[in-house]
């Protein structure tokens, strides 16, 4: 099929495309690497009377490092995430989620704006937006507004983001000596995750002072897991390190919090597999992060 007419822009400003945004609402789209939004068009699942394309809007694809942040512009492609030497060093496991985004292909053309604005409840990138506590800033004719990721999502496919809004930037803390790690269950290499889960712990001598962990294709968006995070602060980080090399890790008292914690999700119910079965591979991803977490050198 080919997409329902509709009218194509490609403003060369910000202003320019905030002032078609406000115009066109509610009957626009944002185009960024299009890796969704053409395929819903195709199929015409969606049919925007306008497309603005924000690919010529300049300081969109900038990328800075703060001493305890990377901001990242919505345009900024996955693939460059994945490779970005500066981001390979400073917020590694930012590259290690890009990297299981779909195949190169997507990835060169798909966005971090895309990918969180997209909003897949399993999607790698809203995962670990929403477990390392990230801010989304919004622009529109009307003004801005900074939102928690981790109130951003309402429901699969479905943001907090307001007519006329484009985001514009991502802000991820990335605090000195974070440790982090993001572990995916899929069918085949580069699917969409089955589960995906991002822990990020910071240490004090080593013991676990804080932890984050969240997980994405258990619910209706990405969620973090408290019990988690209470099951690994004040753990020794060799504990984190013991129960894959145990020989029973699964009789760890590390392990079965876990497996508590991942017994309180409710994921989804569907023809991929039943909710039992995503709270096992949860369990399993959970351990495989936690035990991966404790192999990352600090920085
Ligand atoms: C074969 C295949 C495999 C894939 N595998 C994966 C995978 O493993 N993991 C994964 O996460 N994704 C996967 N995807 C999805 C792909 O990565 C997403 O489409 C992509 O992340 C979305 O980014 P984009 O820049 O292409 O967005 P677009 O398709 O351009 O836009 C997506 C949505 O976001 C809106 N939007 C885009 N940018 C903004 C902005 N700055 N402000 C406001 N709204 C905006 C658009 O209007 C649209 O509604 C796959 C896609 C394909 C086709």
């Amino acid at each position: 099929m080919k997409p329902a007419p509709f009218r194509y822009r490609r403003p060369d400003s910000l202003a320019g495309v905030l002032g078609e945004l406000a115009d066109a609402e509610p009957d626009v789209a944002v185009l960024a690497g299009g890796q969704s939004l053409v395929r819903l068009m195709n199929v015409r699942a969606v049919r925007p009377a306008v497309v603005v394309d924000i690919n010529r809007v300049p300081g969109l694809d900038d990328i800075t490092l703060t001493a305890d942040a990377v901001r990242v512009g919505a345009t900024v492609r996955v693939a460059r995430l994945e490779r970005e030497p500066a981001l390979r060093d400073r917020l590694p496991v930012l590259s290690e989620a890009a990297a299981l985004v779909g195949h190169p292909q997507i990835r060169s053309r798909a966005t971090i704006g895309g990918s969180l604005c997209h909003a897949d409840p399993a999607a790698e990138l809203p995962t670990l937006a929403v477990t390392l506590d990230a801010r989304l800033r919004l622009r529109s004719a009307a003004g801005e507004r900074v939102v928690p990721a981790t109130s951003f999502y309402r429901s699969p496919w479905t943001t907090d983001r307001r007519p006329g809004e484009l985001l514009t930037e991502i802000e991820i803390p990335a605090p000195p000596g974070l440790l982090a790690r993001f572990v995916e269950i899929s069918r085949r290499t580069n699917d969409l995750p089955l589960v995906g889960v991002c822990v990020a712990i910071l240490v004090d001598e080593g013991v676990v002072a804080s932890a984050r962990v969240g997980a994405g294709g258990v619910g209706p968006t990405p969620v973090r897991l408290p019990a988690a995070e209470r099951a690994l602060t004040g753990r020794a980080l060799t504990e984190l390190a013991g129960p894959a090399s145990s020989r029973r890790p699964d009789e760890s008292p590390l392990y079965r919090a876990l497996a508590a914690a991942a017994d309180e999700t409710d994921p989804p119910d569907d023809a991929v597999g039943t909710a039992a079965f995503r709270r096992a591979l949860l369990r399993s991803a959970l351990r495989r992060a936690a035990t991966g977490v404790a192999a990352v050198e600090a920085r």
